[in-house]
C-alpha cells in the first residue's frame, strides 16, 4: 500500500496554522528562519502524520480513507525532534486523541496570540481518573471541542461534576462518601496548572501544582446547560438566572449584549407585563433574524433551547475576553434540531469563538462525522465490569 503523504499546500497551511512553531507542549521551538544565502528560507518543522501515513505506521490507519490520512486535519506540526519522538516504538506512549488535543490546543493559543489577548488564555488539556465508583482508569484529552457520547446512566454527569471543580467544588457533594473519588486535571489559566483531587471522609482534598488548596485558584469559568426550562422559575428573568447560575444584573448586562447577525436571535430586551391577576413578570421579548419580535413563552422548544443556547454562547464569550471559559452543553436535553445546532458548531471551530466546549449526547450524529473533533464514547459499568471511556474516531 502506498504512503499517502501530505501535499506541499497541506504542510504549508498546516505549518502557518501553528505559526512555524512546534505543536509538543512546552517545545513550542520556531521552525522557521533565514537560510544560508540572503534569499532562503530554513525550514525545520514537520508535517507529522496523527494516523498513520503508510499501512503499519505509527498509530495504525484507523478507519481513514487515503484521502482522509492526507488531509490537513491528519496532520500536526512539529520540530523534528518532536516529529521523530512521537513516532517511536510504533507511536504507543502519543495515541490518536492526545494528539489531536495537542493540536487544538497549539492552534489555540496560536489564535489568542495572534489576536493579541494573550493573557486570557485558558485550556483544560487533560482529565486523568485514577480511581472513581464509575469509570476504570483513563485519560481523556481534551480538544477545543469535545464531545462526550453515550447512553443515560453512562456516567456523563459524573464526569461534567468531576470537571466542574476547574470553577467550583460544589458539584462534587454527591460524589463524597462511600465512593473514593482520585483524579487529576491538566490545565492552563494561562500559565500550566496541575489539579489533584481526591475525597476522602467527606472532605474533598484539592493540590494545586502539588500544594494542599480549599479550592482551585486559578479558577476557569464553567457554564453547564442542562436544560432549556427551570419549571420553578416565575417569569423569564428567572428562568434564565436558574439555568446560567447568574444574577439578575448579569442576565439583564447579557440581553443587552445580544447581537448577532448570524445566529438565531438578533437582540433580546426583557419587559415588564402584569398578568390579569396584577402579579408582575420579567417578559423576554426575542427579536428574531427575520426582524419580528416573539415573547420566549410562545416560542417552540427547540426555540427556547436555542435561546438559552445563545444566552450561554454570549455569556462564555463575554468571560472569553478577560479569562479562561468552558461552555458544556448537553445537546439532547436543549431540544435544539440538528439544523439548529449545526450554527453553533460551526461557531465552536472557528478562530473568533474564545472558549472550550465540551458537548454530551447519545449517539453520534453525523455533524460530528468530521475529523478534528475530539470524541469519547462511554460504556456503563455493569455489576462485573467498571465503565470504559474510548476515544473513537467518527466515520
Ligand atoms: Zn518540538
Amino acid at each position: 500500500m502506498p504512503r499517502e503523504s501530505f501535499l506541499q499546500p497541506v504542510r504549508l497551511k498546516l505549518a502557518q496554522r501553528a505559526a512555524y512553531r512546534c505543536a509538543f507542549p512546552g517545545c513550542d521551538r520556531l521552525t522557521i528562519g533565514p537560510g544560508e544565502k540572503a534569499d532562503e528560507v530554513e525550514n525545520t518543522g514537520k508535517a507529522a502524520h496523527i494516523y498513520a501515513a503508510s499501512e503499519y505506521g505509527p498509530r495504525g490507519q484507523g478507519t481513514l480513507t487515503p484521502d482522509q490520512l492526507k488531509a490537513i486535519t491528519n496532520g500536526i506540526w512539529m520540530c523534528g525532534h518532536h516529529a521523530d519522538l512521537i513516532d517511536k516504538n510504533t507511536g504507543r506512549r502519543y495515541p490518536v486523541a492526545v494528539l489531536k488535543s495537542w493540536k487544538a490546543l497549539h492552534e489555540y493559543r496560536t489564535a489568542y496570540e495572534h489576536s493579541g489577548r494573550a493573557t486570557a488564555f485558558g485550556f483544560v488539556r487533560s482529565m486523568t481518573l485514577n480511581a472513581t465508583p464509575l469509570f476504570a482508569p483513563t485519560t481523556i484529552a481534551f480538544g477545543k471541542t469535545t464531545f462526550l457520547i453515550g447512553m443515560n446512566e453512562s456516567g456523563k454527569t459524573a464526569l461534567l461534576d468531576w470537571l466542574s471543580v476547574l470553577d467550583s467544588p460544589r458539584r462534587l457533594g454527591r460524589w463524597m462518601t462511600p465512593h473514593r473519588l482520585h483524579y487529576t486535571l491538566l490545565f492552563d489559566a494561562p500559565g500550566e496548572h496541575k489539579l489533584e483531587v481526591e475525597t476522602d471522609n467527606n472532605v474533598v482534598q484539592c493540590d494545586l501544582d502539588d500544594r494542599r488548596v480549599a479550592f482551585n485558584h486559578h479558577r476557569i469559568a464553567i457554564t453547564v446547560l442542562a436544560k432549556r426550562r427551570d419549571h420553578q422559575a416565575k417569569d423569564d428573568l428567572a428562568n434564565l438566572m436558574s439555568l446560567l447560575h447568574l444574577d439578575e444584573i448579569s442576565v439583564r448586562s447579557l440581553a443587552a449584549m445580544i447581537d448577532s447577525d448570524t445566529m438565531y436571535l438578533r437582540a433580546a430586551r426583557f419587559e415588564r407585563e402584569a398578568d390579569d391577576d396584577g402579579e408582575v413578570r420579567e417578559v423576554l421579548r426575542c427579536t428574531l433574524q427575520s426582524g419580528a419580535e416573539m415573547p420566549f413563552g410562545i416560542l417552540s422548544g427547540g426555540e427556547q433551547g436555542r435561546v438559552i443556547m445563545e444566552f450561554a454562547i454570549a455569556h462564555m464569550a463575554s468571560v472569553a475576553s478577560v479569562a479562561p471559559a468552558l461552555l458544556i452543553v448537553e445537546r439532547p436535553n436543549l431540544g435544539i434540531d440538528d439544523a439548529g445546532f449545526a450554527v453553533y458548531l460551526d461557531y465552536f471551530s472557528r478562530g473568533e469563538c474564545r472558549f472550550q466546549t465540551i458537548v454530551t449526547q447519545f449517539k453520534i450524529t453525523d455533524d460530528i462525522k468530521g475529523l478534528g473533533w475530539q470524541v469519547y464514547q462511554l460504556t456503563a459499568r455493569t455489576n462485573t465490569t467498571s465503565g470504559i471511556i474510548e476515544a473513537v474516531l467518527p466515520i
